[in-house]
């Protein structure tokens, strides 16, 4: 049985190993990328059983991306694959300061093509809890529907979701969809986590309290606010709240996959029946661990260096 399972696009990521505009870049180094598979890395170092369902296509990038999963432990077993679409893929420019520029070949990509036809239920059903990112519903008609029929799957049968918006608005046809498809999914979520900007975004509502008040109305049980390097704020239906304090970061190296190591934390340490503040504050640990190295998924931690990490910053 699996502890988790999720679902989502997968890439080859090819980044500029010299800083400049990706235009003039020549060499670049390869990874793989991709929110969901972050996060069921980051959740396989911390010893929770993943599956990762989705459909790559037979090409290269397609054999490189299941065996990097592979090798970090994540059971691929319920993954399709397709001769007539291509696995997406991203190049990424380095820079010095800010945010490097990304350029997406995801197009009709062989995951935009995962659709019912995909949806394993004995697979779905012999997991505990389900991670879902609002990306796969901006992806393609198929890809929303196969992302209801998760969640409406797993609620059925008991089991808890978790959802991370992870606003890409590029991906959307126009911001009013955006919205409107994000808030739907979250009614259908357990676990909400948002950023306080893609809250704003979602809600019009201002305050961290307010944007949790909104999705609490609206049958989430649990609303987690992502607030950067000051940590986050949450609260419950059952009216638990309260603001986790981040943890302080002597050099922000890269704040990909921040996010990402954000709901690695929550979601392992709530499937560990630890308390929500006490998971809201391991989140915020492996969010600082994630800023803190360069790549999306350096800074995912073993149990040991999560251990470590957490005593030493007491
Ligand atoms: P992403 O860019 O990955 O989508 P996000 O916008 O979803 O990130 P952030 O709020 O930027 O989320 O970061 C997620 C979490 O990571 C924060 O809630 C915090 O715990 C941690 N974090 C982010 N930046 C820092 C920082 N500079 N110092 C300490 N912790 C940080």
């Amino acid at each position: 049985p699996l502890n988790v399972v999720t679902f989502g696009e997968p890439m080859a990521m090819f980044y500029a190993n010299e800083a400049g505009p990706l235009h003039e870049a020549t060499s670049f180094s390869k990874a793989l990328a991709g929110a969901e598979s972050n996060v069921a890395t980051g959740l396989s170092r911390l010893e929770h059983k993943t599956g990762y369902v989705t459909k790559l296509g037979e090409d290269n990038f397609g054999q490189f991306i299941a065996l990097a999963l592979e090798k970090e432990g994540i059971d691929t077993k319920s993954i399709t694959y397709t001769k007539e679409f291509p696995t997406g893929m991203l190049i990424k420019s380095k820079v010095l300061a800010g945010d490097p520029k990304v350029e997406y070949f995801r197009k009709n990509s062989a995951a935009s093509k995962l659709s019912l036809a995909d949806f394993n239920e004995e697979y779905f059903a012999s997991a505990g809890h389900l991670h879902v990112t609002s990306i796969s519903s901006a992806l393609s008609k198929t890809c929303h529907e196969f992302s209801l029929h998760a969640m409406e799957f797993m609620k059925k049968s008991g089991k808890t979701v978790s959802l991370d918006p992870n606003l890409r608005p590029t991906l959307w046809p126009d911001k009013e969809t955006m919205v409107s498809t994000i808030n739907d999914l979250a009614t259908r979520c357990d676990w909400f986590l948002p950023g306080l900007g893609e809250g704003k975004i979602l809600t019009g509502l201002d305050t961290p309290e307010d944007i949790a008040g909104y999705y609490l109305d609206r049958g989430v049980s649990l609303v987690v606010i992502k607030l950067g390097p000051e940590g986050a704020y949450y609260k419950t239906s059952g009216g638990e709240e309260g603001y986790a304090d981040g943890f302080k970061v002597e050099k922000v190296v890269d704040t990909v996959g921040a996010g990402d190591g954000f709901a690695v934390g929550v979601i392992s340490a709530l499937l560990e029946q630890l308390q929500v503040g006490e998971a809201v504050k391991r989140g915020n640990a492996i969010g600082a661990l994630a800023v803190m190295s360069p790549g999306d998924m350096d800074g995912l931690p073993t149990r040991d260096g999560l251990e470590k990490f957490m005593n030493a910053s007491v």
